[in-house]
């Protein structure tokens, strides 16, 4: 189920909407059809770019639901990166890859800077022999600060990224130590300091609000010390509880009352976030990004992703959307090496998407942005939709979460703060009502 919008307490379920349709209705026997997008003629116009998932950590977090490995040696971190270069050959082949020019790549995890400098210099030589990024606009790499040095941050410089995306989460060591976080406050500082004279074009720090143990004096601080680094974009989360956390399986198996703080308070914790940065100069670009306005700093990888670009998902249990298709590889580590190692796209399960379900997925993407231009809707889908969607906007508009002007329907900073509560409330009536993943 998505999320109870009624329910001011964090409990245990899915909130966080990344796509559409929900993930539960793509399915193994359409694996086919995602074949049937990469034989077709090259979409040049679309944007174009990879995700590669590297599902390592040193630790894994108390609030993590994604598919990481803490127990994988150097060999077969080999294998894998040895996978992941065979899944790009394999798709480089297909017609559809043909003259596509790369305008982002995305290394996230997991913690894509655990794997060492000579592991990274070897799978990014090896990726180069079949789609190369050095024309790409944005390359972005997905840190935890402990496993970084000034070697690795120059060897990430050499490969070509120009976002550094530092996984700080708190400032508050009690707090990071609670969470599980493999890294202390030290660590953040001195590997901030690093990156900056390593000299990327853009810094990232990511933020939770509402991490174990948070209180209103700890948060403040903590925004207080991300101000005072400076980054060039930063990335607030409300924390949200997936089934499979370590928090969640201890408020189901030993029924402990959750630890997280409800809704509403973290909703405001993340409102006086957005008020101190915008004091200093940045702007809201997202639900959860703040960007500096002193220097250019775009996102191309979300911004070509919910404009219905096209990227291919390198790696286990990674997710695809190209030709209008999504994809998903296989959950199991062995599983995802296997296929590869016999030739096969290591495809799980596959959804092409209809036309009103594009536009669903669009639109509410782009709501997460704060406002959608109902022009581009209009020309692309032939929809106006404020009308399509009538009863929802009513509501929230009734409830000041959305305003609508000049060809624009905006949210509200209150509907901006609560943007994943509502947002199913787009999904088709039979997709209302199924499991999110
Ligand atoms: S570092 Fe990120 S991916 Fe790794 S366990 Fe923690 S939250 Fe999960």
């Amino acid at each position: 189920m998505t999320a109870n919008t009624t329910q001011p307490s964090t409990a245990v379920g899915n909130y966080f909407v990344s796509n559409y349709p929900p993930f539960s209705q793509w399915k193994p026997e359409n694996v086919p059809q995602a074949i049937e997008a990469l034989n077709q003629a090259p979409r040049t116009e679309e944007p174009f770019g990879l995700y590669l998932h590297i599902p390592f950590c040193r630790k894994r977090c108390k609030f993590c639901y994604f598919k990481v490995y803490t127990d994988k040696n150097a060999n077969e971190i080999e294998l894998y990166l040895d996978a992941l270069i065979k899944e790009v050959e394999l798709y480089s082949r297909t017609r559809a890859f043909q003259g596509r020019q790369l305008r982002f790549a995305y290394f996230g995890g997991g913690t894509p800077s655990y794997i060492s400098e000579r592991q990274l210099h070897y799978l990014v030589d090896g990726l180069n022999q079949h789609v190369s990024w050095s024309n790409a606009e944005e390359v972005t790499f997905e840190c935890e600060p402990g496993t970084l040095r000034r070697s690795k941050l120059e060897t990430l410089k050499e490969i070509g990224v120009t976002r550094l995306s530092l996984g700080v989460e708190h400032f508050d060591d009690e707090i990071l130590a609670a969470n599980g976080r493999a890294h202390l406050s030290p660590e953040i500082y001195e590997v901030y300091d690093l990156a900056r004279q390593v000299d990327f074009p853009q810094i990232n720090i990511d933020l939770i609000a509402g991490m174990v143990g948070e209180t209103e004096a700890k948060w403040r601080d903590t925004v207080r010390r991300a101000l005072e680094l400076q980054p060039d974009s930063v990335t607030i989360y409300q924390m949200e509880l997936p089934y499979n956390t370590v928090i969640s399986q201890e408020i189901i198996n030993d029924g402990v009352a959750s630890p997280i703080a409800d809704w509403p308070t973290k909703q405001r914790w993340l409102d006086y976030a957005f008020d101190e940065f915008q004091a200093r100069g940045y702007r809201i670009a997202s639900a959860y990004t703040l960007a500096t306005t002193s220097k250019p700093c775009r996102f191309i990888y979300t911004d070509a992703l919910w404009h219905g670009g096209d990227m291919i998902g390198l790696g286990v249990s990674s997710f695809s959307h190209f030709g209008g298709v999504h994809f998903q590889n296989a959950h199991s580590f062995e599983e995802y090496l296997a296929l590869l190692d016999q030739n096969q796209l290591p495809l799980l399960r596959a959804l092409t998407l209809t036309p009103k379900q594009k536009l669903i997925r669009e639109m509410i993407l782009q709501l997460k942005t704060g406002a959608i231009d109902m022009n581009y809707f209009q020309g692309k889908f032939g929809v106006d939709v404020w009308n399509e969607f009538q009863p929802v906007y009513q509501r929230l508009d009734n409830e000041k979460l959305v305003e609508r002007h000049n060809g624009t329907i905006a949210l509200t900073r209150s509907g901006l703060l609560q943007v994943d509560h509502f947002l199913s409330e787009f999904f088709e009536p039979e997709l209302k009502a199924v499991r999110y993943v």
